[in-house]
C-alpha cells in the first residue's frame, strides 16, 4: 500500500492515582502518502495521545504497546535518538497555541530557521531560507518580519510562523493538533486554506487532529473517528461526514448544522464524553447511544467493513 504510516493495535496506558489509564485502546489506521487523514473525537477521545505518541511526546511514565510502522521501522520500539533525528524533519508539529509554542525571547526568523542552523546550513543561506519560507506561508514583508518577536505577530501569523517552522524540516508528514482552535473564525478558515495549498503543494501527508467537523469537512480526505480512546469509524471523509455509520459520528454531525446543511437545526450530543478512566462496559458509546440494545452494554463492538473503504465499531450500523 502506500501508507507512510501504519498504526497497527496502538494501546497506551497513562499512570493514574488509582492506577494505569488506557487512553488509547487498540487503534490502527493508516495515513497515506500526500494525503489529509483527519483524527476526530471529544476530549478524551485519545485522539491527541495518538499524535503524541507519533512524534514521540507522549509523557513520562506513558507505557506504549502496539506497533507504529515508518517506512520500515516501528516508532514504538526506535532509539530514542533515533526518534529525536525524526522529530522536526521526517515528523513535524504544528500545536494549537502558537503563543506558547514559540519562544517570546527569540526572533520568528532564528525559531523559524533552528532546525536548518542545527543541520549545519551556513549562516546566510539560512537567512534567505528562512525569508522564503515566511513569503510562502503569506507572512507580509518577510526581510523585515523575519528579525521581529512572536509578540509584533498576531495570532493568525504566529499561526503561519509554526507552519514555516514545520516546512523548515522538509517533513514527509505533518501533525497538526487543533491548529485553528485558538484562532478567531475569519483568521481560521485562512489558515485551513493554507495548510490545504502547502499540502498539496508539498505532496507531503498530514495528520490532523480535531473536534471540529468543519474544519475537517474542509480539509480531511480520510477521517478517524475516535470515542473514549477507541475507533468507532474510518473511511473518505465526504462520505463518513454525509452519511456517518457509527451512531457517535451520527451525533456529532447532526450537532454541527453547518456540515450538512445551512438551515438544519442542531441536535446537541446529548450527555457528555466518557473517561477512559471510567470506560462504559460493552460498547464505550452505549450510555449516550440512541440505539443501544441489551448486547451493546456487554460486548465491545469491532471494527469491521460496512463498504469499500469503510470500517465501523458498532453492533448495528447505520446504512451507508
Ligand atoms: Fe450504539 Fe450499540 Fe452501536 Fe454502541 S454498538 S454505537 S451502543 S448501537
Amino acid at each position: 500500500t502506500d501508507a507512510l504510516l501504519q498504526i497497527e493495535h496502538l494501546s497506551i496506558d497513562l499512570p493514574g492515582p488509582a492506577g494505569p489509564v488506557r487512553v488509547v485502546d487498540d487503534v490502527s489506521f493508516a495515513v497515506a502518502a500526500g494525503r489529509t487523514t483527519g483524527l476526530i473525537g471529544e476530549s478524551g477521545s485519545g485522539k491527541t495521545m495518538t499524535a503524541t505518541a507519533v512524534i514521540g511526546l507522549l509523557p513520562a511514565g506513558a507505557e506504549v504497546s502496539g506497533s507504529m510502522w515508518w517506512q520500515g521501522e516501528d516508532l514504538v520500539t526506535m532509539a530514542e535518538k533515533d526518534r529525536r533525528r525524526l522529530r522536526g524533519r521526517a515528523i513535524a508539529m504544528i500545536f494549537q497555541d502558537p503563543q506558547s509554542a514559540l519562544n517570546p525571547t527569540q526572533t520568528i526568523g532564528r525559531q523559524v530557521g533552528e532546525i536548518l542552523r542545527r543541520g549545519g546550513m551556513p549562516k546566510q543561506e539560512v537567512r534567505q531560507k528562512v525569508i522564503d519560507l515566511l513569503d510562502r506561508v503569506g507572512v507580509p514583508d518577510p526581510r523585515t518580519r523575519h528579525a521581529q518577536y512572536p509578540h509584533q505577530y498576531s495570532g493568525g501569523l504566529r499561526q503561519r510562523a509554526m507552519v514555516a517552522t514545520a516546512l523548515a524540516g522538509s517533513p514527509q508528514l505533518i501533525l497538526a493538533d487543533e491548529p485553528t482552535t485558538a484562532l478567531d473564525v475569519t483568521v481560521q478558515a485562512r489558515i485551513l486554506a493554507l495548510l490545504r495549498r502547502i499540502r498539496e503543494e508539498e505532496g507531503m501527508a498530514m495528520l490532523l487532529v480535531s473536534h471540529d467537523l468543519r474544519v475537517m469537512a474542509h480539509v480531511a480526505d480520510e477521517v478517524v473517528v475516535m470515542y473514549a480512546g477507541r475507533l468507532c469509524e474510518i473511511g473518505p471523509g465526504r462520505e463518513v461526514l454525509s452519511s456517518p455509520a457509527h451512531p457517535y459520528t451520527r451525533a456529532l454531525v447532526v450537532s454541527v448544522p453547518a456540515v450538512r446543511s445551512r438551515t438544519a437545526i442542531a441536535e446537541p450530543l446529548p450527555g457528555s464524553p466518557a473517561s477512559p478512566a471510567d470506560r462504559p462496559s460493552g460498547c464505550p458509546f452505549h450510555p449516550r447511544c440512541a440505539k443501544a440494545r441489551a448486547v451493546c452494554r456487554t460486548e465491545v463492538p469491532q471494527m469491521r467493513q460496512v463498504a469499500p473503504g469503510r470500517q465501523v465499531a458498532c453492533h448495528f450500523p447505520e446504512e451507508t
